[in-house]
């Protein structure tokens, strides 16, 4: 909502029952109130500092925000002890909860304040301190209110370039916002002050955007501040259709008008009719008490030239030069500080009812003078128009940076996406890999005619069983086995029968032992186990039922029944006859080596003794 010109506070009433709603139902916590009021502080002002007021009466932290709220609208429209006062409130708020934020936007206040009580020195000197202090740490909204702020003190310092650039400043901040009210208020005091610098097509776009967007928003302060711009730039522009349809916007959609504007903008309608002849009109608008309430300086050289205009109309030069001349005397004298637009136009008309009145030297200078003040004005447009494009320029960098930018986090994210899926593809492999490993480790340790693990695998592993076994003080056997005259076999039925008696005895293994026991292929017909937590007896009786069952077993091949098989084993066991994996199959061996000694299918424990007395 634009600073200027102010607006009487208005109270709640019918227009606001969402408002209304908002603030009777206990069930909307203070945190949605004060993010209304944020949101609402420059699209309906009354609004936030009501919420602002809400929030006081309800206390707690949000009280520090209800504070602010009420400084903030009090201190742009209302009463600036009753701002003052808020202001103090809201900064000790923050202050104690050490929001550091809350109390730079007392400040900002504060710069507010002091402008709005004429200091604009000091205004500008307390922005210049803020700046130093914390200019980059700004978010948006912060932004947007120290721009708008500054800009509007550039303005009454006369420092056109300066407002410019933070009025276009503060309409970046409010497009990064993303809120509507501080956009359309960026955009109005925008178009309003490129009208005041006389650069009108972009006074033109930006006060169309203005009014559209604040029409869409219901804002209605704004509607009625770009409308009245736009009245005015197209009456400059030589567009006098659209300046009276413009009036006639206005006159005729006084429900998206605050009340009492169409009378605060009397000047401005009264252009519109003048625009198109309707002098009647536009007097009657004139006469209406407008100057009145536009005090002794606001709009007095507006009205004056308007009035001369229309008197000059109705063919009353000699009125129409009496009252411009009144008004440029009373200008010098007090140094009043009107637009130069309104200026340039009361020289004009000034020039205009000299001539009709038959004073062509009187015309001469006031045509200079009219003269003088358009030259500055040109000058003044050509600038803002500079300052206008090379904002827009700016801008596009920016937004084509953004965009690079934007561009590259997404390839950024592209690339990471594919390092995600490489990395995925890869695991993939990875696992493919290991299981490639592991298939060819499980190859190499085990036999492949019968499945059990090989030699190979027995001595990896058999060494780590010895060591738990001597860590538990725990049992365990090793058992070496042989068939008995294999060869025979072999040489009776074929190679091929003895590789399935082979893979038989191996199933029987498996069958017979325990799980936990291993067993391995150790070599030709020979068969090594393990066994773990067993004691010489018990591993005896598992190798005796393994006997029986291989005794048992039918075998055939073809057609042709296979003799009985049979093996013999010998056993050691862990301490007793070693420490060692080496030792132990050493004895065993011993053990078998008697047992086929003995006579054949039979289990021998190895002897306690070295090989040498077993002879
Ligand atoms: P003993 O009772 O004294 O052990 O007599 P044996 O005939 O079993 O012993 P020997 O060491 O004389 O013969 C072992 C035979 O086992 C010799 C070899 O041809 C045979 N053999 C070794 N590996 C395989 C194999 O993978 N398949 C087949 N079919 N025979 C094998
Ligand atoms: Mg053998
Ligand atoms: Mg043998």
């Amino acid at each position: 909502m634009p600073e200027e010109p102010a607006a009487p506070a208005q109270p709640l009433g019918p227009e606001q029952p969402a408002l209304a709603r908002l603030l009777a139902d206990p069930g909307v916590d203070s945190a949605e109130l004060v993010a209304a009021a944020w949101e609402l502080c420059y699209l309906d002002a009354v609004a936030a500092r009501e919420i602002g007021r809400a929030l006081i009466e309800r206390g707690g932290t949000a009280a520090a925000d209800g504070w602010f709220h009420v400084a903030l609208g009090e201190v742009r429209f209302g009463d600036a002890v009753i701002a003052a006062d808020a202001v103090r409130r809201a900064r000790q708020c923050y202050r104690e909860a050490g929001n550091a934020r809350g109390v730079a936007l007392c400040d900002e206040i504060r710069a507010i304040e002091l402008r709005r009580a004429g200091d604009l020195a000091g205004s500008a000197a307390l922005q210049a301190t803020l700046d130093a202090q914390q200019g980059a740490d700004r978010d948006p909204m912060h932004a947007f209110i120290a721009h708008n702020s500054r800009a509007i003190t550039c303005k009454h310092l006369g420092q056109s370039d300066g407002a410019l650039e933070h009025f276009y400043a503060a309409s970046d901040a409010a497009l990064r916002l993303g809120w509507a009210g501080p956009r359309i208020t960026a955009w109005c005091n925008l178009g309003g002050y490129h009208q005041t610098l006389f650069n009108l097509d972009d006074a033109r776009r930006l006060s169309e955007e203005a009014l559209a967007a604040a029409r869409h928003a219901g804002a209605r302060q704004a509607v009625g501040v770009s409308a009245k711009n736009l009245i005015i730039v197209y009456y400059a522009a030589g567009e006098f259709a659209q300046a009276r349809a413009m009036a006639e916007f206005m006159l005729s959609h006084p429900d998206e008008l605050l009340p009492g504007e169409l009378q605060r903008s009397a000047l401005q309608l009264a252009m519109g009719h003048l625009a198109v002849g309707e002098i009647d009109a536009a007097m009657s608008r004139l006469e209406g008490g407008a100057i009145k309430e536009l005090g002794q300086s606001d709009g007095q050289t507006q009205w004056t030239w308007l009035t001369a205009r229309c008197l000059l109309a109705r063919d009353e030069p000699q009125a129409a030069r009496r009252i411009a001349e009144t008004t440029l005397a009373a200008r010098q004298h007090n140094g009043l500080g009107d637009e130069p637009y309104d200026l340039m136009q009361l020289y004009s008309v000034l020039a205009d009812a000299c001539e009709a009145g038959g004073d062509a030297a009187a015309a001469l200078r006031h045509m200079r003078g009219m003269h003088a003040v358009y030259e500055k004005l040109v000058g003044r447009s050509a600038r803002a128009r500079f300052i206008a494009i090379q904002v827009s320029h700016h801008l596009a960098e920016v937004q084509r940076e953004r965009d690079l930018a934007l561009d590259s986090r997404r390839s950024a994210e592209d690339d990471r996406m594919r390092l995600v899926q490489l990395n995925r593809a890869l695991q993939s492999q990875i696992a493919e890999t290991e299981m490639l490993h592991a298939k060819l480790r499980e190859q190499a340790l085990r036999d492949p005619l019968t499945g059990l693990h090989n030699r190979r695998y027995l001595f990896e592993i058999g060494p780590g069983m010895i060591e738990l076994a001597r860590r538990q003080n725990g049992q365990l056997c090793v058992v070496l086995m042989d068939l008995d005259h294999f060869k025979l076999l072999n040489d009776t039925y074929g190679h091929q029968a003895g590789d399935q008696v082979l893979q038989r005895f191996s199933g029987l293994l498996t069958q017979i032992l325990r799980r936990s026991d291993v067993v391995c292929r150790h070599g030709g017909e020979e068969f090594v186990a393990v066994m773990p937590d067993i004691d010489g007896d018990g591993a005896q009786q598992v190798i005796n039922r393994l006997l029986e069952s291989f005794h048992d077993l039918q075998l055939e091949i073809g057609r042709r029944r296979l003799p009985r098989g049979a093996f013999s084993a010998g056993i050691a066991q862990f301490p007793r006859h070693g420490n060692t994996l080496e030792q132990l199959l050493m004895r065993a061996d011993r053990g078998l080596y008697a047992a086929k000694n003995h006579g054949r299918a039979r289990v021998e424990m190895a002897p306690r003794t070295g090989f040498g007395t077993l002879t």
